[in-house]
């Protein structure tokens, strides 16, 4: 069957797409190779946010009970449990969006997508079975995945990403955690709430270092206070993995030396999923992050907002605001490599009909 628009990615930004299509009348399908929801939903803000309570209420038991009038004997904690209730909130969510699938009438289809050609999504489903479906347009909305340390690669035990910290099965008795943003300091208070020696460390001079100064000292002071190690200003000069530990050797104002713990999360940033395959051959150029842009606005005006009257008036408008605040308008786009984003930049890339996009990294 030919679709009007093939979403190869069921994150926040796929599903959103697909559905939104399908309710202006275009014929969607949306390819998915995990769990509908994406990284958001299945290994992200949700059950993350589900651990942080978790670890909340334990906090406030240990911590404040006396406080508000609670005697406990013996509190404890079961960890498969507190990993359990994550996890079946992820399940109750992604199911959410599945059911919001059928109810818009997007086709949900379990599998890897790669781009075959022109309008061609090929789809290797879990089994091994493979399909090829057909479109007018196709929107690749794969997402990302965390970014690695070439010095300290990932191995799923020892040094992990987000999405390994999410599912230990063992909590440890110590942690390292590289990197002191959102990702960072979420796990960094999760793991030390059950009693993990947590210490984070940041080349930075405050944790949170995107956010306001004053979010960063006070965080850090809280943090702190809770008896979370945190290393800022301070430098890695040295790391090695020996599988049932990891050793950092540092050089920072409050510790020079060798840092170790039986795991290490590694939360530097993300980075984006590479597998969408496109075939070799019709792909013209990759484009910047200027005319990635102004494809962005092509998508979402062609697939999410309908045409309003005025609405060209209006974006004149804006592009004329956001000269004036951004003073000269950026260089046209240099033709670059196919599929080879250059770091930090967002790449699109037009390939035939299908539209293509690396998260920003
Ligand atoms: C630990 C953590 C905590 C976070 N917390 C928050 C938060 O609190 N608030 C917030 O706003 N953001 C948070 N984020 C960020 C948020 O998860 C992302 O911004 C969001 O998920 C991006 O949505 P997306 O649709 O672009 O990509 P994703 O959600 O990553 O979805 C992409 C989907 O594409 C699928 N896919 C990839 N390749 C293929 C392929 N070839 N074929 C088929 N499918 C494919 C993947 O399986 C995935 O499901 C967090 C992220 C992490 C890692």
């Amino acid at each position: 069957m030919a679709y009007d628009l093939i979403v190869i990615g069921g994150g926040p930004a796929g599903y959103v797409a697909a559905i939104r299509a399908s309710q202006l009348g275009k014929k969607v399908a949306c390819v998915e190779a995990d769990r509908a929801g994406g990284t958001c939903l299945n290994w992200g803000c949700i059950p993350t946010k589900a651990l942080l309570k978790n670890a909340e209420v334990y906090h406030l038991l240990t911590s404040k009970a006396a406080e508000f009038g609670l005697k406990f004997d013996n509190l404890s904690y079961d960890w498969s449990t507190v990993i359990g209730r994550s996890r079946k909130v992820s399940e109750r969510l992604a199911g959410g969006i599945e059911f919001l699938f059928k109810k818009n009438k997007v086709d949900y289809v379990r599998g890897l997508g790669s781009v075959e050609g022109t309008g061609k999504v090929g789809v290797i489903a879990t089994d091994g079975s493979r399909q090829l479906l057909e479109a007018k347009d196709i929107l690749i909305a794969t997402g990302c995945k965390s970014r690695g340390l070439p010095t300290l690669p990932f191995n799923g035990k020892s040094v992990i990403g987000s999405k390994e910290a999410m599912v230990l099965p063992q909590q440890p008795k110590e942690m390292l955690i590289i990197g002191a943003g959102a990702i960072g300091v979420e796990f960094a208070y999760i793991y030390n709430a059950f009693g993990t020696k947590v210490t984070l460390v940041e080349m930075a001079p405050r944790i949170l270092p995107v956010e306001d100064d004053e979010v960063g000292d006070a965080l850090e002071k809280s943090l702190i206070k809770q008896g979370i190690r945190c290393l800022t200003n301070t430098k890695i000069t040295a790391m090695k993995d020996h599988g049932s530990h990891v050793e950092l050797t540092v050089e920072g104002p409050k510790e020079n030396g060798v840092l170790s713990a039986e795991v290490c999360i590694v939360a530097i940033g993300i980075q984006p999923n590479g597998e969408v395959e496109v075939a070799q051959g019709d792909v013209p150029a990759a484009t910047d992050l200027a005319a990635g842009h102004r494809h962005r606005q092509v998508a979402v005006r062609r697939f999410v907002r309908p045409r309003r009257a005025g609405a060209q008036q209006h974006r004149q408008q804006h592009r004329q605001r956001q000269g004036q605040r951004q003073g000269p308008a950026l260089p046209p786009p240099q033709p670059g490599r196919a599929g080879k984003p250059a770091r930090g930049r967002t790449a699109w890339i037009r390939h035939g009909r299908a539209l293509i996009w690396s998260a920003s990294v």
